[in-house]
């Protein structure tokens, strides 16, 4: 299939941030958000694309800021973190299957008694049987981030696109808060994210990304039925990073 061309997605991978479920506190899992997220999900599945999502544990813990005061080291962090993300994948879970809707937890890390183990052709088949796949733990691996885990997932399932939800619409040619001409740039190539230092993922996860061609979308998931008509083709709503 050619990711470049307009055709309608088969396989997408979701990415969003673990402080997307954290509300105003901040912090841990804001049920009412928890609900919203489950509801955007279900609309973009019932489009009949096939759906693995990624999420992140920063809502619960960061490696890095989990070691800051020395008492914890990076490495254990890190693990903390990934398991933060299984927290977060555990309530999504039941947030969606509340809807109706199937869903298996594959982690990264072995944890039998909560979820299933990340089996690369296991979850490919139930993504062909219509369930929703969340992958968590990440990669099982310190000092990498979700972002990265959400990006290597999605070259392993075969996944047409990454589409990276978060609290903004796109990428902007400057700091859309501060300059009221910033414009909204609707396609970037890797190199130029990578260059200018665009954080839309981290450095690790666009290159991995560009070494596969995948192409990367960034959109609002704040914005009821966004994610639904993304997947229907309204690419307005969003930046694609590609080649
Ligand atoms: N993490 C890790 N390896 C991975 C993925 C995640 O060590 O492959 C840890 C890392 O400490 C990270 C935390 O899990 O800070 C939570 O993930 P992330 O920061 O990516 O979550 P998000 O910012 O998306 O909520």
């Amino acid at each position: 299939m050619d990711k470049n061309s307009n055709e309608p997605y088969k396989r997408v991978l979701v990415k969003f941030s673990g402080e997307a479920l954290a509300g105003k506190d901040g912090f841990g899992i804001d049920l009412e958000v928890l609900e919203y997220v489950a509801r955007e999900i279900q609309s973009v599945h019932s489009t009949g694309v096939e759906v693995g999502i990624v999420i992140g544990g920063g809502n619960i813990v960061r490696g890095v800021s989990a070691s800051k005061g020395g008492i914890i080291g990076r490495t254990s962090g890190d693990y903390m973190g990934m398991l933060a993300t299984v927290i977060n994948a555990v309530a999504t879970q039941e947030a969606l299957e509340r809807l109706g809707l199937f869903v298996r937890v594959q982690s990264a890390i072995e944890i039998q008694e909560i979820c299933e183990t990340y089996i690369y052709r296991r979850a490919v088949r139930h993504l062909e049987k219509g369930r929703i796949v969340i992958f968590a733990a990440g990669t099982g691996n310190p000092f990498f981030t979700t972002d990265t885990a959400a990006t290597l997932r999605a070259i392993e399932i075969g996944a047409d696109v990454i589409i990276k939800a978060t609290k903004v619409d796109g990428i902007y040619d400057k700091d859309p808060n501060c300059f009221q001409d910033a414009q909204k740039l609707s396609t970037l190539t890797y190199d130029r994210a990578l260059h200018d230092n665009i954080k839309v993922m981290d450095d690790t996860a666009i290159a991995l990304a560009k070494d596969n061609a995948l192409p990367i979308i960034v959109c609002n998931m704040f914005k009821t039925g966004n994610l639904k008509s993304i997947i229907l083709g309204n690419r307005s709503l969003c930046s694609i990073v590609k080649n």
